[in-house]
Order: C-alpha cells, then sequence, then structure tokens
C-alpha cells in the first residue's frame, strides 16, 4: 500500500490529457479546482494509514494474501460487503464530499464474477486477464475509474440505428494483439483523480451490437484519451480568497467526459470482446454494486449535514424548540433508513461462481430508490433550519474588509456566545452541500448516480415476485389451496 503521498507523487507523473474550462491542466494535482477533489481520493490512503481506521479500510487480498487497500478488494463474504458500506459512511463524514474511489471497486467486484461466468461457457482466458490486472492493481495500490455511461444520443434508439455510431463507446478495429475502440464515457466520477479507466459496456445489448460489447482497463493517459472535466455550482469560489465561502475547506469531487478516439487496448487488457449475451449482465452486477454503495457514501455526507444543521440550530439559539428537534429526528430518521438498506442488502449477498460477493439485487436497487429522495428532504429540512441567509449572505471578503466587516460581526452573531464568523462558516458548509460543488454528490447525483429512478424501478419490479404475490394472497383468500 503507498500513502497519500505517494498517491499524489503518482498522478503528478501520470500527465493525462485533461481540460477544465477551455484550457489543459498540466498538473491537476495543484489546480485549485481540481484538488479538493483529488484531496477526497487521498483520504482514502490516509484513513488506510490510520491504525485506528485500518481495519476497515484495508482487507487480506484473496489474490495474493497481502494487506491491501479495501477499494481494491473482491467481496469474499457478507461481512466483506457489510465492510465496505461501513467504510464508505465513514469517507463520507471525513470528507462530506464524493472520495472517487467507489467505481473501480465495483467494477472490479462486477467484472471479476462475469469474466468467471464468461470463460465457463466460452472456454476464453478473460477471467485470468481480469485478475492479473487485478493483483497489479491491488500491488501498486491504485484508484481505477470504473466507466459504464455512454452518451446514448437519441433514446428511442438503439446503438447502430443512431445516426452517429459513436455515441456508444464500440469496437472499430481487431487486430492480433488487441483491439481498437472509440466513442465517450460520461458522468466519470473519479476520472481525474484515477491512475486507470476500466470500461464495461452500458446497457443488455443484442446480436448486431456486438462491437459495443466490449470491457477492457488502460491507463488514463493513454495515447488518444482526453479528459474534459465538469463544472460545478459555485466551483470558481475555489480560486478566491480565503476559505469560508468554498464550504468544505479541504474535499470536494469532480466529474469529467472521457472521449476515446482510437485507442489501441493490447488483447492482455481486453475482459469482453463481442460477447454481447453478457453485456447485461455486467451492468446489473456494477449497478448493483453501486447501489449499495450509495446505502454508505450518501449516510457519511448525511451524518456531516446533519451535524451541521444541529449545529446551526445551536448557533441561532433555538436547539431546544420541539419542531427543530422533531425536523432533526426525521433527517436522522431518513438517514439511518439509507444505512439500514446499504447495510440489508449487503448481508443477504451471496456468492458467485468466481467466489466473490454479490448484493441482493433487490434491495441494492431499494436502497437507492430512497436515495434519489431521502437526501433531498435531509436538504430540505437543513435549509428549514438554517434559514434564509444562506443565500443572501454576504461573502468573505465583506467579513475582512476593514469598515464592513464589523458590521458583518455585529449583525450576523446568532447566540450571543457563538463569534459571527463560526455561524457564517457553518451556513456556508450547509449551503455547499445543498446548493454548490457538493451538491452534485449530494443532491443530483442521489437522483441520477449509479442509474436514475426509473433504472431501479425496472429492477424493483423484475425482482419483485409478484405472481408468488399473488399467490399467497389466493391461498389466504380459499380461492386456492396451498
Ligand atoms: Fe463513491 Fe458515492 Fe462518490 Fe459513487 S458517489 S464514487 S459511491 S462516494
Ligand atoms: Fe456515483
Amino acid at each position: 500500500m503507498i500513502t497519500s503521498e505517494q498517491y499524489l507523487d503518482s498522478l503528478r507523473k501520470l500527465k493525462a490529457k485533461v481540460y477544465l474550462f477551455g484550457k489543459k491542466v498540466d498538473d491537476v494535482v495543484d489546480n485549485p479546482i481540481i484538488r479538493p477533489s483529488i484531496n477526497s481520493a487521498a483520504k482514502t490512503y490516509e484513513l488506510a494509514q490510520n491504525p485506528r481506521y485500518e481495519a476497515l479500510m484495508t482487507a487480506r487480498s484473496n489474490l495474493t494474501g497481502k494487506k491491501i487497500n479495501r477499494f481494491t478488494h473482491l467481496h469474499q463474504s457478507t461481512t466483506d460487503l457489510i465492510e465496505k458500506v461501513k467504510m464508505q459512511r465513514l469517507m463520507g463524514q471525513k470528507t462530506a464530499a464524493c472520495f472517487q474511489r467507489c467505481p473501480g471497486l465495483d467494477a472490479f467486484n462486477a467484472v471479476d464474477s462475469v469474466t468467471r461466468e464468461m470463460d465457463d461457457e466460452l472456454h476464453m482466458e478473460y477471467h485470468k486477464r481480469f485478475r492479473d490486472f487485478l493483483k497489479y492493481v491491488q500491488e501498486k495500490d491504485l484508484v481505477v475509474d470504473g466507466a459504464m455511461t455512454d452518451p446514448k444520443g437519441d433514446r428511442s434508439k438503439r446503438p447502430l440505428e443512431q445516426t452517429d455510431p459513436d455515441l456508444y463507446l464500440r469496437i472499430v478495429e481487431k487486430k492480433n494483439d488487441g483491439i481498437v475502440v472509440r466513442g465517450a464515457k460520461l458522468h466519470q466520477t473519479g476520472a481525474i483523480a484515477s491512475h486507470e479507466i476500466l470500461v464495461m459496456p452500458t446497457m443488455a445489448l443484442m446480436e448486431e451490437d456486438k462491437d459495443y460489447a466490449v470491457s477492457f482497463a488502460i491507463p488514463s493517459n493513454t495515447e488518444g484519451i482526453t479528459h474534459i472535466c465538469g463544472r460545478q455550482s459555485c466551483d470558481t469560489r475555489k480560486l478566491e480568497q480565503g476559505n469560508i465561502d468554498v464550504g468544505n475547506c479541504r474535499y470536494g469531487s469532480l466529474e469529467a467526459m472521457i472521449v476515446f478516439e482510437d485507442v489501441f487496448v493490447p488483447m492482455e487488457r481486453v475482459f469482453m470482446c463481442g460477447e454481447y449475451n453478457f453485456a447485461g449482465i455486467i451492468v446489473e452486477r456494477f449497478a448493483g454494486y453501486h447501489r449499495q454503495s450509495y446505502g454508505g457514501c450518501k449516510v457519511g455526507v448525511g451524518d456531516v449535514l446533519i451535524g451541521a444543521a444541529a449545529q446551526m440550530a445551536e448557533y441561532n439559539g433555538v436547539a431546544k424548540a420541539s419542531h427543530i428537534r422533531d425536523k432533526l429526528i426525521e433527517m436522522v430518521h431518513l438517514n439511518e433508513t439509507l444505512y439500514s438498506c446499504g447495510i440489508a442488502c449487503s448481508s443477504q449477498g451471496y456468492p458467485t461462481a468466481s467466489g466473490t460477493y454479490f448484493v441482493d439485487l433487490l434491495l441494492a436497487n431499494v436502497c437507492k430508490q430512497n436515495v434519489t429522495r431521502f437526501p433531498y428532504e435531509i436538504a430540505r429540512l437543513a435549509e428549514d433550519i438554517t434559514g434564509g441567509l444562506m443565500v443572501t449572505l454576504p461573502s468573505e471578503e465583506d467579513l475582512r474588509h476593514p469598515e464592513l466587516g464589523k458590521h458583518m460581526q455585529k449583525y450576523l452573531r446568532g447566540a450571543a456566545e457563538v463569534p459571527a464568523e463560526s455561524r457564517i462558516r457553518m451556513i456556508r458548509l450547509i449551503e455547499n452541500l445543498t446548493l454548490g460543488t457538493a451538491a452534485v454528490g449530494y443532491r443530483t447525483e442521489s437522483l441520477h448516480g449509479a442509474g436514475s429512478p426509473q433504472a431501479q424501478r425496472v429492477v424493483i419490479s423484475r425482482q419483485a415476485d409478484m405472481e408468488y404475490k399473488k399467490k399467497l394472497a389466493r391461498v389466504i383468500a380459499g380461492i386456492e389451496q396451498e
């Protein structure tokens, strides 16, 4: 395992092609807009070295027997699945942001089990190739970006029916020693913080789509790959003096679109190449794991938001009001319900053919469906407790101004014993989590990340076993014998 400093150095050396606001970024680590997201990923290294958190943040590799960061581990039991969720909650609590490393973890586990099932049926060597890759990842302690979501163009059309066939990432050439791919992946959490990209297909495919049935891993600085960073609400506050108005002083998250312009992938890094009938299962597994993840990460961020709202109530002098206490209880109830779903789908997990454990799919989808709603209500209650000052508050520059500062100190105080600056900082944190850069992860990503709400409803309807439920009712009503 490497230290967080070694991780930062490795990213400095990587020199992937990254653009932000139309300009090429030569050093992503020291870019003020990007750095907070890299700090979040670096925290996964820092906590793994901290004796207090080591047990949760590390695991024993089933591939090498060595101690590894849990973010590179194949789950070997339901305990491992539960520990994953607990680790993500801890990481959310420590960063109040998206910490970038889970898409890779979820992709490892999905690709591991599916390549084994492919090889059992097709007698290929995908599983061995994948495990060789993962050993390398564990050994070097790498961050890998699990990349699934294609642009998709006109949603009513299949990949080949699109006016532009590149709207789904595809194989454009097969060579003896590898393949050439073209396309793009969108919304890529962790793209800039990652050493490697692990690509998977975006949906179930049919025979005519077989060029789109492709999975592979390549370093993110490979020739032909371009990263274009997404922008976030309030992101340029990171360029300002001071650290109050950003809300979160140190951590953040970042997504990017990744463009693949005729990128060569060597054969030893190809894990699916045309086996269209296995595309759907890879999507289902990755989505299942990632929907479980949200029962950890969003809960950890929720803990910070609930803490901020409770602190704000004290700063405002209203902590004892019964309606405030009730709102805080409601926030805790919603947050712990999400956690319960994350733990439940993990505890009901089961082993796949490769030995890697998978979650209970129905419960993981129920988990994520709740995540599409509860953080919005938690955020609404936090805003309710905070007050309208959250969106009318003057800037840190005004607070530091020789003449204006004294007005800010005098009139923006709440409870007499609390300095105005503490109150302002807490308001900015809540703004950051509900409207600012962190709202990407806490709100809209809660809705669309790991699949939009309708995607979970499709799986829930498939997994619901309605025939069994109808039979139960018929037996109880005396229409049918048991
Ligand atoms: Fe991890 Fe959550 Fe960020 Fe996804 S949204 S990468 S699960 S922290
Ligand atoms: Fe996500």
